[in-house]
Formats: C-alpha cells, structure tokens, sequence
C-alpha cells in the first residue's frame, strides 16, 4: 500500500511514512495510489461487531503492510479504551429516519479524539522503528489542538507546539490547550485566525532545513492518518442502519474538509452512501464553490461554531485530485491560481462529479439557535452549534428523500460551547465529571505575533528535539 501526493511530485511512500510526513513535500496532500476496498460480505459482516474490531478491518486496508497486524490491533484497542461510551461513537435517533452519530465521546469532547487517540499511539509506536524523535505542529481551530494535546502529552520523544487563533477558540477549548501540566507541550495563541495558523505550518515546512532539523510533522486534518481514522465510523453507524443492503446518506459539519472526506472515502472503499450533505456555517467557500464552480477566499467571520471558521478548506484539495481524474497538473495549477488570485476555476466535469456526490447547506446564526431550541424542547437533548449545524442541514437532504437514512454527525459535546448553548436553549451544559475542574486549571500558554520567524525561534528554543540535535 503506497501513498503518493496530489501533486505529484513526490515519492511514493507507506502509510506509517505518510503519517510522520503529513504534508507533502511538494505541498501536496498523501492520498493512496490506488485505493482498498472491502467487499460487500466484509461489510455485511460489520453488523454488531465492536468498534475497535470493525476499525481493525477497516483501518488496517489501508495501513496495508506497514505496520504488524498484531501491533495495529493492540493501538486500536489503546485508542479507543478511553471513550466514555461502550459503542465508541453510538447512533441516536433524532426524528424518522434521522440519526445523529455521536462523535465526542472521547476525552476531550470533540470528534477529533476518535483520529488523535490513534495517532498518539501511532507516534508512538513508530519512532521506535523509524524516526528517533518527533516534533508536532499543529494549527488548530480549537478541538484539533486539544485533542492532540490530550492524546500526545507526556509522550516521550514527541514534542508538541499547537497554533490557534488567540481569542478566538471557546474558553473549554483554550483551557483544555492551556491546562495541560505535560512538559512536552506548548500552547501558542497566535495573534490572527485559524487560516493564519494554518498558512504559518505550511510556511514552516516550506523554510530550509526547519523541517528536517526539527524532524516536524503535522497532525492537522491534512494528515491522512486522521481521514483514515475517521473513515470507520461512517461504517458502524450505515451498517447500523442497514447498509451494505440500504443506502444512507450522511450530513457533515465542515471546516476542512476532512470529516466529511473520510465519509467519500468510505464510499470509495464499497460503503453504499447516497449523498454526502456538507454543512457550514457563514464561512462557507464550500457551499459557494458547490453553487458556482468557484473556489473563492472571503474574510473569516467568527461565528458560534469556531471549529468552522476556516474559508481555507485543505483537504478539499483531495476531492479535486479525485475529481479531476487524478491529474496531479490540475491540481498544480488550481493552488497556484489560489494562491497568486485567491480563487480558482474548477472545470465543468470535475463540478459535475462533485456535484453528483455532494450537496451543500449554510446554516446561519439565526438557524443555529432555532435549531438547538427545537431539539431541546422537542427532544430534551443538548445539540452543540457545530452539531446544530449537521442536523440542520441533514433535515434538507431528508426533505429531498425521506425514504434514505440521513446520518448527521455530532461532532462536538454541547458543554464544549456553554455560552452559545445556553443562550439558544436556556439550559446550560455541565462538563462531565472528568473535566469538573477544567476552569480552575492553571494555564500554560505564549501570546506571539503572526510571525513566522517567532514561531520558529519559540519552537527551536522550546523543543527538545531541536536541543538534542543542536
Ligand atoms: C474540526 C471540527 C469540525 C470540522 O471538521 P473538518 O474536518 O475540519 O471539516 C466540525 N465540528 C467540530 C466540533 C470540530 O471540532
């Protein structure tokens, strides 16, 4: 099993390379040379399977032989220990043939623990045969960061530096980042937006020598790694409900693009899914490129729903490698475009086959809150805005078709955003008792400028990897 980059100008590697990689070196994105897929009997044969066992097949077609299956299965079982819920990420149903897959069952509240839990223990396992130390940066809208931060503190040879927006993330979301009492791990408030912190880790993969001397590698949703991960419970939750005999169709939160790629890539790898309903909110490149075939940059609106408030959606770039037959010169061209005009053209096909595939809602401030009002007064249950999101948009698709399943996914616990919960439904969300004390933790945290240069010089000062090899 070989990963090569959308760019194509990359070699090819194994999936345990790819993933201390993350990006590319020609700035592309991995994506399998040719991609696994499980037969009809296979997927039957998820139904009433644990999570951990169904993730073992599932994962493991596209770890290929890069890692010891025994070894695999025992990270996966690690991984997935700590989830508060026995069925890891469980099916609730929210209305006729309308679901929500809760996703944040994990230890810091948010989907991004059921990618990052297993990356920590991939880390983990693979310098001990591969690279001798690792140093992660991330950018972060805030549940990245502390997933990650929660799933690689205390590691021993990996060092940990997470960007977010500064003073845009939720309190939750900045403490679980600052609160950790873990030496191997910095929380740095950078003084801009998500997308600048995004741009500033590519920039910092991009400056000679950095990467190399730092031995840097990236855990942001670009990894691939995480879309892997996040591919197996749009498994669990459309056997659940009938597939591979039904089709389902699945409405998703969308920021970067990565959530709701893992659900194409389950379709690619044989899972019958009829549509895949993007939601967004007022950041919504997604939906407008749906509705004119133009990727287009706007300004970043802060809204209720943080963890979205990207216009720079990278893993959309995967879609347009797939869409454009995998031309890796089309897609060359598009993030030039990008780049030099902020905006670039997709041809009329590649639309047409995404468009064949994907539909798109935006979901407004106003929809938000009337959405987690209903749900709290019809179904006495606390919808997050991100997840409000989701459930908006799925009820859409079930408008257009109400005889197909629509699964939408909870991304995110509602007491992960208590201001905008309680303001919608009048209720006020409590942490769960692992995190009681969150808001009297002290916190750790460096406020810098959007600097690269400053961001550099912290990481060499502060990483023990750029000490050790110095
Ligand atoms: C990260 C995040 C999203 C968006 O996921 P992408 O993979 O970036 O599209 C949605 N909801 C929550 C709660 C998140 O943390």
């Amino acid at each position: 099993m070989l990963y090569g980059s959308t760019r194509g100008q990359a070699p090819g590697i194994d999936f345990v390379e790819a993933m201390l990689t993350g990006l590319a070196p020609d700035g592309g994105l991995y994506v399998p040379e040719r991609w696994p897929t499980l037969s009809r009997d296979t997927i039957a044969g998820f139904a009433g399977a644990r999570y951990a066992d169904v993730a073992k097949v599932v994962i493991g077609a596209m770890v290929g032989d890069a890692i010891a299956s025994a070894d695999l299965d025992r990270m996966i079982e690690a991984a997935y220990a700590p989830f508060r819920h026995k069925a890891v990420c469980p099916l609730v149903q929210a209305g006729d043939n309308l679901f929500l897959l809760e996703l944040f069952h994990g230890p810091t509240l948010a989907f991004k623990d059921v990618a990052m839990r297993l990356l920590g223990q991939l880390l983990d396992h693979a310098p001990k045969t591969r690279a001798a130390r690792a140093t992660i940066v991330g950018a972060t809208s805030g549940d990245t960061g502390s997933a990650a931060i929660d799933a690689f503190g205390g590691l021993d040879h990996v060092d940990v530096f997470i960007l977010y927006p500064h003073g845009r993330v939720s309190e939750v979301q900045r403490r679980q980042m600052t609160g950790s009492r873990a030496p191997n791990v910095h929380a740095l408030a950078i003084e801009g937006t998500f997308d600048d912190c995004q741009a500033m880790v590519k920039g910092l993969f991009a400056s000679p020598g950095f990467r190399e001397e730092i031995g840097l590698s990236v855990v942001n949703s670009i990894n691939w790694a995480r879309i892997a991960a996040q591919t197996v419970y749009y498994f669990t939750a459309a056997v659940a409900l009938g597939a591979p005999g039904r089709p389902v169709s699945f409405a998703v939160p969308t920021g970067n693009f990565g959530d709701i790629f893992a659900g194409w890539v389950a379709k690619r790898m044989g899972l019958p899914i009829e549509r895949l309903m993007i939601g967004t909110n007022e950041n919504d490149i997604l939906a407008r490129t749906l509705a004119t075939g133009t990727y287009q940059l706007r300004g970043v609106i802060p809204t209720t729903s943080p963890s979205m408030d990207i216009q720079v959606s990278s893993n959309f770039e995967r879609l347009l490698f797939e869409a454009s037959d995998r031309d890796s010169a089309t897609v060359v061209d598009a993030m030039a475009e990008l780049s030099r005009t902020g905006a670039f053209r997709i041809a009329p096909q590649a639309l047409d086959r995404i468009r064949s595939e994907f539909a798109a809602e935006t979901v407004d401030a106003a929809a938000v809150t009337d959405e987690i009002a209903a749900v709290q007064r019809d179904n006495d249950y606390t919808l997050d805005p991100h997840t409000a999101i989701g459930l908006r948009a799925a009820r859409t698709l079930l408008r257009q078709n109400p005889t197909t399943p629509v699964v939408a996914l909870a991304t995110a616990h509602a007491a992960k955003f208590p201001d905008a919960v309680e303001r919608a439904s009048g209720v006020r969300p409590k942490l769960p008792p692992h995190l009681a004390d969150l808001l009297d933790r002290p916190e750790r945290v460096s406020v810098l400028p959007n600097s690269r240069a400053e961001v550099e010089t912290f990481i060499r000062r502060h990483g023990r990897v750029a000490k050790h090899r110095a």
